[in-house]
């Protein structure tokens, strides 16, 4: 006991984890600041059929533009955003920038917005889904909401309601992160997934490593058998595309391709491939 609270005692005065607390708390302070402050930037990824280069969506990856950090990657603020309940807020100005920004783009692309758990806990993620749709214009089968494991692992029977509600609204649901999780086979087998995004992981070492390659290809066979779409993340070299091309997976995202680019960035960038 005196031992434990002598621990304790020391990890109080860790100068340290002091620093830490404290950014930690500036964090908490800033971040309930800047959405009011306007700070927030949505970048879009592009998503690319690998045998035409087409780009056939983008994904909406939010990033804080820190008066004093500069750019700040969401690795580093969606789980503060998470624990203060900030993320329903930071969550839905995504949702409704990403829908607003994607419905001056060409009809057949499609825009997906990444959901967090808590994002799924709040009662009015419907609500929050169909206002941004309305507001924008943009039809409801140009939606896609990036869901990982985690929210699976919350109420299932309330998750499931949910997800089945937006799919009978035409919205696409993807599987982010795809076999990174621990239950990864069941909940594709329960929840009404469109699409898959196999997880950068098995793709890194692609397609040299024959592991990744027969895990990869069991995952493209898995989604094909079940009527999903294949998305493969973390495209970073040209054997990867090709590698995906010949699997047949649906869509590419990946620095070989493209970084997630600020609008007007993503909109020269679509500009050009037009003209290509
Ligand atoms: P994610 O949904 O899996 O998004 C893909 C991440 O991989 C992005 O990181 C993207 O920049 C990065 N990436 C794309 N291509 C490559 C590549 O070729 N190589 C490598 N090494 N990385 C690549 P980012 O933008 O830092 O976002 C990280 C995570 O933060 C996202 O992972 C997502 O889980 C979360 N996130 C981003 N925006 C939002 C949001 O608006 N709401 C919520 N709830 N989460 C978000
Ligand atoms: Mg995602
Ligand atoms: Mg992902
Ligand atoms: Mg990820």
């Amino acid at each position: 006991r005196a031992k434990l609270d002598g621990k304790g005692l020391a990890r109080r005065f860790d100068p340290e984890l002091q620093r830490q607390a404290r950014e930690r708390q500036q964090m908490e302070i800033d971040l309930a600041q800047a959405l009011i402050r306007n700070e927030f930037e949505v970048h879009y990824q592009p998503l690319v059929d690998p045998r035409t280069l087409e780009v056939k969506a983008a994904e909406a990856l939010v990033r804080w533009r820190h008066p004093g950090r500069g750019l700040v990657s969401p690795v580093d603020f969606i789980t503060v955003a998470e624990e203060t309940g900030l993320i329903s807020g930071i969550g839905s100005w995504v949702l409704s920038r990403a829908c607003q920004d994607a419905a001056s783009w060409p009809s057949h692309m499609r825009i997906a917005v990444n959901l967090s758990p808590t994002q799924f806990r709040d009662p009015a993620l419907i609500e929050t889904i169909m206002g941004a749709l309305s507001a924008s214009g943009l039809p409801p089968q140009r939606l896609v909401l990036e869901i990982t494991e985690g929210v699976l692992l919350l109420d299932e029977a309330r998750t499931l309601t949910t997800l089945e509600l937006l799919r009978a609204y035409g919205i696409g649901l993807a599987m982010d992160d795809f076999g990174t999780g621990y239950a990864s086979l069941g909940y594709l087998r329960r929840f009404p997934f469109s699409k898959i995004k196999i997880d950068r992981s098995f793709v890194r070492d692609l397609p040299a490593d024959r592991g990744c390659a027969a895990i990869f290809q069991a995952i493209v066979a898995l989604a094909g058998a079940l009527n999903m779409s294949i998305t493969v993340e973390g495209v970073e070299t040209v054997e990867q595309l090709n590698f995906a091309a010949e699997e047949g997976c649906d869509l590419v995202q990946g620095y070989y391709l493209s970084r997630p680019l600020p609008l007007a960035e993503f909109h020269l960038f679509l500009n050009r491939r037009e003209a290509a």
